[in-house]
Formats: C-alpha cells, structure tokens, sequence
C-alpha cells in the first residue's frame, strides 16, 4: 500500500506553491517523492519557498508566472515541457479575495478575483492537458473553498469564484475521464495563512466564530491539506474523480 501513495518520478506543477495552503501542499508532495515546481509572482516569496522545500530534501524549482495572463501561462507550461517534458500533476492553488459587500464592488476588482480564482484554474487545466495526454494520465486538483458551498457577505466575487471550480471541476473530470485524467476540487476550511490574516483583522469576531463552528476546535494549517494533496496525486485516487472534498476541522458539516 505504501507504493500507492509513492510520486517518485512524477511532476507536479502547483500554482501560488510559494506560500501558505500550497506551499504545505507542495511540501507533501515532494515528500512523497515528485520533482515540484512552484509558480507564484513574488520572488523574494518564491526563494524563501524554495529553500524551505530543498533543506526539507524535496527537488523543486521555481518559474515565476502571474496565472491571470494567458501568454504567461503559455510560456509556464512550454517551460515545463522544455524542462521536463511531462506534467502529472497540477495544483490549481492560486487565489486571492476582495473583502467588500456586494453593492461596493467595482467591475474591476469583480473581474479581479474571477481572474485569479476561477479563469487561472481553466487557463492552467487547459495548458496542461496536452502535457498529460502525452504522459498517457494525469492527476488536477482545483483548490476550491467550503465558500463553495457557504455564502460570506464580505466575499461574494470570492463565493462566486469558488463555487464555480467546482461545478468546472466536474466538467473537466467528465470531459477528460477518457485520457485517464482525475479531477477533483479540495474546499479548505479555515487555514491560517497570509490570506485569512488579512481577513481576521477586517472581520470582527471572525477568530472567535472560526473556533466555536469548527468541530476540531482550531484553524487548520498550510501542512493539514498536505495529506490530501498526496492522496489527490497518487494511484490511490485512480477511481476519484469529480469530486469536492471539504477539508474544514468538520466546519461544514456543524
Ligand atoms: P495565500 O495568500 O497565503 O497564498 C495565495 C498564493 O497565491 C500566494 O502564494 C500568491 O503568490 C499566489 N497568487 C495570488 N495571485 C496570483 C497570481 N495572479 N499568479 C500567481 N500566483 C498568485 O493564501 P492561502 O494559502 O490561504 O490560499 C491558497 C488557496 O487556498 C487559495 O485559492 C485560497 O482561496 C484557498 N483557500 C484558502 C483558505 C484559507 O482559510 N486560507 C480557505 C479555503 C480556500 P504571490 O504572492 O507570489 O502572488
């Protein structure tokens, strides 16, 4: 059984893998055994990262991209090709929010969050399909949110965004079934990381109602979503497809 788990040889390619949930998530798949390598923006970020994950005896690399821009993605994923010439992971883990009500939101900053959150996912999906029909499989895991699921006043571009990885999610797991594709989302709980830093000091009481509805009584961390992320990647999901995974402490089921 322990093989199952095994990602020796594999590439894993995770988006905004420079910091917070998919910085864990590239921990534990390059603990598993893939090469990694992460694309975020900021590269002092992006060094840090990579020393983490090289003095932890993981082989990662970075290529800085912004995944809202379709050319920039194009040249990511042609430099994989060129480097590796395969992908059999990716990691659709970069996101963002605006926290603001509905009526206060600007086209600018709605188109904002879809870009980074929902259009990124389908940029990368589709750049990577031809690097993993090649390698005859493939393994994408869409980084979605229990804001999926749940509504937040404060986030609706952000909701809107998240509920819609899954339903493409899904999509794509039926579309690509054939090439041997799985796809599946992951809806994170409440992670501490740099992102809901900024959402605790705006939303008064937010700790304090994160604590009393998680039943595990603590936010998650970055390394709580590792074991999944590995799961996702492996042969022991080859029959796991379509799928939305809550990993929330049991928040969504309280
Ligand atoms: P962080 O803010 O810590 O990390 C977000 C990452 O995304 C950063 O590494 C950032 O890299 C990268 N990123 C943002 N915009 C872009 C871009 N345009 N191009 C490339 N990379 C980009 O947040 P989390 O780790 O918390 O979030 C990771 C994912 O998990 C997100 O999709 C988020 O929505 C989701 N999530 C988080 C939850 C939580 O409670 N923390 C709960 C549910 C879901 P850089 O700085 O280099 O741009």
């Amino acid at each position: 059984m322990a093989d199952t788990f095994n990602l020796t040889d594999r590439i894993a390619l995770v988006t905004g893998g420079n910091g917070g949930i998919g910085l864990g998530m590239a921990r534990g798949l390059g603990e598993a055994g893939a090469t990694i390598i992460i694309a975020g923006r900021n590269e002092e970020k992006s060094a840090a990262a990579l020393r983490e994950l090289q003095s932890a005896g993981v082989r990662a690399e970075s290529l800085p991209c912004d995944v809202t821009d379709e050319a920039a993605v194009q040249r990511l994923f042609a430099q994989v090709r060129e480097r590796h010439g395969r992908l059999d992971i990716l990691v659709n883990n970069a996101g963002a929010t605006v926290r603001k009500a509905p009526q206060d939101f600007t086209l600018d900053e709605w188109n904002g969050v879809m870009d980074v959150n929902l259009t990124s996912v389908f940029l990368c999906a589709r750049a990577a399909h031809p690097l993993m029909v090649q390698a005859g499989a493939g393994k994408i895991i869409n980084i979605a949110s229990i804001l999926s699921i749940f509504g937040a006043p404060y986030a609706p571009a952000y909701c809107a965004s998240k509920g819609g990885i899954v339903q493409f999610t899904k999509s794509l797991a039926i579309a690509w079934a054939k090439d041997r594709i799985q796809v599946n989302a992951v809806l994170p709980g409440w992670i501490d990381t740099e992102l809901t830093v900024g959402a605790r000091a705006q939303v008064a009481g937010l700790n304090e109602r994160v604590l009393a509805r998680t039943p595990a009584g603590r936010w998650g961390t970055p390394q709580d979503l590792a074991g999944i992320a590995v799961f996702l990647a492996s042969a022991a999901s080859d029959f796991v497809t379509g799928a939305a995974i809550p990993v929330d402490g049991g928040y969504s089921v309280s």
